[in-house]
C-alpha cells in the first residue's frame, strides 16, 4: 500500500534562520499538522534517527559536521528506509541533482521555496519512496522466484531479442545472460522437431505478433550450445506494458528428457518381452491388425506362424531355468536373423513364438518360410557346458482364409501347431478348419475323464517283458486302457496329456498303481510266475506329495511284495528336482520297490545324477530301436545307451521291438530283456494270465530256469530287501513323507 499521511518530519539545519523559515511554512499549512523535530548537525540528527520514529527528513547539505553528499550518505545510513528531501543553496543545485542519485526522493532550493510547495515536496517524496520500496520488493520477489523455479524462463522484447535469462535458462541453453542479452532468440534457443529434425519456428515471435499464449509442438527438442539435444515443454506468453501493448514475450521451459525416457521405457515394456527383447502379444497384436488393413489394400495375404519348441521343459527341468532362459534368447535372436524387415518375431511367453509374415503371395511361400524357421531352429546351440538340440513344431494361419482378425488367426495357427506335435515332431501344419472340432474334442474328452473312474470304464492291458537270452517272460508293464461309452476304445496318446494337464492323472495313476499290484497280488497268490509288474508313473504323479504315501498304502492294502513292482518314471520326471527325486528313490530303494527310466535317451538326463540315483533299469525308447534298421548311427545310439547302462550297472530293456533284424541287433549287443509287438502287444488280464501259464508249464519243464535272472553278471546287486513285509519297514510318519515330497531329505 502507498503510504501518504506525514506525522513527523525531522529537520537538520544549522542555520537558525532557514530553520524558522521552514517552521513557519509549515505552520502556514495548517491542514497538515506536521510535527517538526529540529535538529542542526548531522550528529544530533544520527542520535535522534537511532531514537525516534520519523515519516520525512528534510536535510540541509551545508552542515557543520557534514556537507553535500557526505550528508546525504550519513542521513541515509542512519535512515534507511526514510524519505529524504534535501535542501540546497541556490549555487549547488547540480549538487543535489546528485544527492537524487544517491536515494533521496527529492530536494528544494532555499529562497525558492513556497510553503504549499514545501508540503507536496514532503508529500510526494514518502508516495516515491513507498513506491520505489514496493517497486524493489516486487522486483526481489520476482528476480528470487526466477532463479529458485525448476524451469528455464527467458524474455525477449517485441522484435525477438532476447531480454533475460534466468539460471535454470543459462544452465539448459549453455548460454549465460549476458552473452546473448540483445541478441536474436534463435542464437541462444534453437528448437528442432525432435523426429524430422526441422528448425520450429520462434515461439515467442508468434505469441508477440498474435498476441496470445502459445506451446511449442511435443517432441520438441533444443540444441544447446555444445550441440547436444534435450527434449523440451514449455509455455510462451506475451508481456504487455501499461496500456496493453505488447511489448515482448515470455518463454518457460523445462528438460523433460529424463521423463520421456522413462515413458518411452515404460511403452517398450509393455509391448516387449523382457527376456528376449521380442515384440509381445499386445504389440504383435497391433502389427498383425496393420498388416491386415495392408493386405486388404493391396489384396494380398498374411501369415501367422505359431511355433513351440519340442520338449523345451525338459531343458527347463534338467539344466534349470537360467539355461533355459539362454536357450530361448538365442532362439529369439536366431528367429529374427530368419525373417525380413518387414515381418514380426514375438514371443508370447514360455517357448511359444509367433512369427508374422507379411506380403505372402500364396501359402507356398509360408511352407518356405516355415522349413526354413525349422531348420534353422534345429540346429545346435553351443552354449557354454552344453550342446543344445532343440526341435520345434509351426502351426500356420493365413489371412484373409484362416481369419479375419489377429486374435482369429493366432488361435487357429495354435491349433494346427498342436496338430504338428501330434504329426510328429520338428514339423509344420496349415490350419485346416476341421481342426477346431479336434480342439473341442480335448475339452470334451476332459469333461468325460472326470467321470471315467467312478463309472469303471479305465481297465488295464499287460505286455509281458521277455528276457533275451531264456526267452522267459520276466514281467508285464501295466498300460491304461480307457474304454468310452460312446467313442470306444480312446488311446493313451489321446487322452494321457489331458488327464496330465488337467491333473487328474493323479487320481487315475494311484487306481492304475492299486489294480496293477492287486492283479499282480492275485496272480502270485495263484502261484503263476508274474516276475515283476511295471507300473507308468508321470511326472505330475511322482511329484505329488501324497505319492509315497498312497503307494505305501496300496501296498499294504494288497499285499503285493514291494519287490514285484517296478516304477517307470521319465527321465524329466526325474530330473525336474534332482534333489528331491533322490530321496524319494532311496526311499523306494529302502523298501524294495524297483525304478526304471522310460523313455530313455529322448530328454536330457545328467549323467552325474543317473550315476547317484539307486535305479534299476533303463528303458531304451522306441525311437531308437526304430532307427536300428534304419542307420548306422540309430545303431550306434542303441549299443551307446547299453554300454553306458552296463558301466551304471543297469539292466537295459529295448521298448517296442517289432522286427527279427531289431531283435537280433540288441541280442547281439546283449541287451537284457525287450518288449514289443515282435513278442506280444499288451492283452487284456485274462489273456496274459494264459501266457503265465504257458509260462508255467514251460518253467516246469525246464525245471530248474530262473526267470529273474538274467545273462548280465555285472548287473547292480539286488535290493536288500529279503522276506519283506510291509510291517517290518519302519516307513517315515505322514508329515514327514509330505515334506519329503516337497524338499527332500538326505537322512531318509
Ligand atoms: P510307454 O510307457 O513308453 O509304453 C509303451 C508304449 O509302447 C505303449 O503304448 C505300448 O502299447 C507301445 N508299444 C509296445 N510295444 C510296441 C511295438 O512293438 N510297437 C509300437 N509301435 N508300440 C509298442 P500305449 O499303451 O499306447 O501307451 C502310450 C504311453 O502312454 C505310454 O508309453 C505311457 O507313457 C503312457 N501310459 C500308458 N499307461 C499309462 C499309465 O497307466 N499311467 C501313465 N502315467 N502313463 C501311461
Ligand atoms: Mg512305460
Ligand atoms: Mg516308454
Amino acid at each position: 500500500m502507498i503510504k501518504r499521511q506525514i506525522n513527523v518530519m525531522l529537520l537538520i539545519e544549522d542555520n537558525p534562520g532557514d530553520a524558522r523559515l521552514i517552521k513557519e511554512m509549515l505552520q502556514e499549512q495548517s491542514s497538515q499538522k506536521i510535527e517538526l523535530k529540529h535538529v542542526e548537525c548531522m550528529e544530533d540528527a544520527e542520535k535522534h534517527l537511532a531514537a525516534n520514529a520519523i515519516d520525512v527528513i528534510l536535510l540541509d547539505l551545508g552542515l557543520p559536521d557534514a556537507q553535500g553528499l557526505d550528508a546525504v550518505r550519513r542521513a541515509r545510513a542512519a535512515a534507511r528506509g526514510i524519505p529524504l528531501v534535501v535542501l540546497s543553496g541556490l549555487d549547488d543545485e547540480s549538487m543535489a541533482i546528485q544527492a537524487m542519485q544517491e536515494g533521496a526522493q527529492d530536494y528544494l532550493v532555499k529562497g525558492q521555496i513556497e510553503p504549499r510547495e514545501l508540503v507536496r515536496a514532503l508529500r510526494y517524496a514518502v508516495e516515491r519512496k513507498s513506491i520505489q520500496e514496493a517497486l524493489f520488493e516486487e522486483q526481489e520477489r520476482a528476480q528470487v522466484t526466477l532463479d529458485c523455479i525448476g524451469d528455464g524462463v527467458i524474455s525477449t522484447d517485441v522484435s525477438g531479442n532476447i531480454t533475460f535469462l534466468n539460471i535454470v535458462a543459462e544452465k539448459l541453453t549453455g548460454w549465460s545472460l549476458h552473452e546473448v542479452v540483445g541478441r536474436p532468440m534463435a542464437d541462444a534457443f534453437r528448437v528442432l522437431n525432435g523426429n524430422t529434425r526441422k528448425v520450429i519456428p520462434n515461439p515467442m515471435v508468434k505469441a508477440s505478433q498474435q498476441n496470445r499464449r502459445g506451446n511449442l509442438p511435443t517432441n520438441s527438442v533444443l540444441v544447446r550450445r555444445d550441440g547436444t539435444d534435450i527434449f523440451i515443454e514449455d509455455s510462451v506468453s506475451p508481456i504487455h506494458d501499461h496500456n496493453g501493448q505488447v511489448i515482448g514475450a515470455v518463454l518457460v521451459f523445462r528438460d523433460v528428457s529424463e521423463s520421456r525416457a522413462m515413458a518411452d521405457q515404460i511403452a517398450h515394456l509393455a509391448e516387449h518381452d523382457f527376456l528376449t527383447g521380442l515384440p509381445n502379444r499386445l504389440l504383435l497384436n497391433d502389427r498383425i491388425g496393420q498388416a491386415i488393413a495392408l493386405a486388404e489394400r493391396n489384396r494380398g495375404k498374411i501369415a501367422v506362424l505359431f511355433m513351440d519348441m519340442d520338449g523345451f521343459k525338459n531343458i527347463n527341468d534338467s539344466l534349470g531355468h537360467p539355461a533355459g532362459d539362454d536357450l530361448l534368447k538365442c532362439i529369439a535372436n536366431r528367429l529374427r536373423d530368419c525373417v525380413r524387415g518387414p515381418d514380426t518375431v514375438s514371443r508370447q511367453g514360455g517357448d511359444e513364438f509367433i512369427v508374422l509374415l507379411q506380403g505372402v503371395k500364396k501359402p507356398e511361400d509360408a511352407a518356405i518360410a516355415a522349413k526354413r524357421l525349422l531348420k534353422s531352429l534345429s540346429e545346435t546351440y553351443f552354449m557354454g557346458p552344453h550342446n543344445l538340440h532343440i526341435t520345434s513344431s509351426i502351426g500356420v494361419s493365413m489371412y484373409p482364409d484362416d481369419g479375419p482378425d489377429a486374435e482369429t488367426l493366432i488361435k487357429n495357427a495354435d491349433t494346427a501347431m498342436y496338430q504338428a506335435k501330434e504329426n510328429g515332431r520338428q514339423s509344420f501344419q496349415f490350419f485346416k478348419p476341421e481342426m477346431n472340432v479336434r480342439a473341442v474334442e480335448r475339452q470334451s474328452i476332459e469333461e468325460d475323464l472326470r467321470c471315467a473312474l467312478e463309472r469303471n470304464e479305465f481297465t488295464l492291458h499287460y505286455q509281458p517283458k521277455i528276457n533275451l537270452t531264456t526267452r522267459a517272460i520276466t514281467g508285464a508293464e501295466a498300460l491304461l486302457r480307457w474304454t468310452h461309452p460312446t467313442r470306444g476304445s480312446v488311446p493313451p496318446a489321446q487322452f494321457i496329456p489331458v488327464a496330465e494337464d488337467s491333473g487328474l492323472i493323479v487320481p487315475i495313476g494311484a487306481w492304475v498303481v492299486r489294480e496293477a499290484c492287486r492283479q499282480a497280488q492275485a496272480w502270485v497268490a495263484a502261484g503263476l510266475p508274474i516276475g515283476s509288474i511295471a507300473v507308468n508313473v508321470s511326472a505330475l504323479e511322482f511329484r505329488n506329495e501324497d505319492f509315497l504315501e498312497s503307494l505305501f498304502a496300496t501296498l499294504k492294502e494288497t499285499g503285493l511284495d514291494p519287490k514285484s513292482l517296478e516304477l517307470e518314471v521319465t527321465e524329466s520326471a526325474l530330473m525336474k528336482n534332482a534333489e528331491i527325486s533322490s530321496t524319494i528313490l532311496q526311499i523306494l530303494r529302502k523298501i524294495g520297490v524297483r525304478v526304471a527310466v522310460d523313455d530313455f535317451g529322448t530328454g536330457y538326463s545328467s549323467l552325474s545324477y543317473l550315476r547317484k540315483f539307486p535305479l534299476d533299469a533303463l528303458k531304451i525308447d522306441q525311437s531308437f530301436v526304430r532307427q536300428i534298421a534304419d542307420s548306422p548311427d540309430g545303431n550306434t545310439i542303441v549299443s551307446t545307451i547299453i554300454t553306458m547302462a552296463r558301466s551304471l550297472h543297469l539292466r537295459v530293456i529295448a521298448e517296442g521291438v517289432e522286427t527279427p533284424e531289431e531283435l537280433e541287433f540288441l541280442l547281439a549287443q546283449q541287451c537284457d530283456e525287450a518288449q514289443g509287438y515282435k513278442f506280444s502287444r499288451p492283452i487284456p488280464a485274462e489273456q496274459f494270465e494264459m501266457l503265465l501259464r504257458d509260462e508255467q508249464v514251460h518253467q516246469s519243464s525246464k525245471s530248474n530256469g530262473s526267470m529273474k535272472e538274467s545273462n548280465n553278471g555285472k548287473r547292480r546287486p539286488e535290493p536288500e530287501v529279503v522276506a519283506f513285509t510291509i510291517e517290518n519297514i519302519r516307513l517315515p510318519d505322514h508329515d514327514t513323507l509330505r515334506l519329503i515330497a516337497r524338499e527332500g531329505s538326505p537322512e531318509c
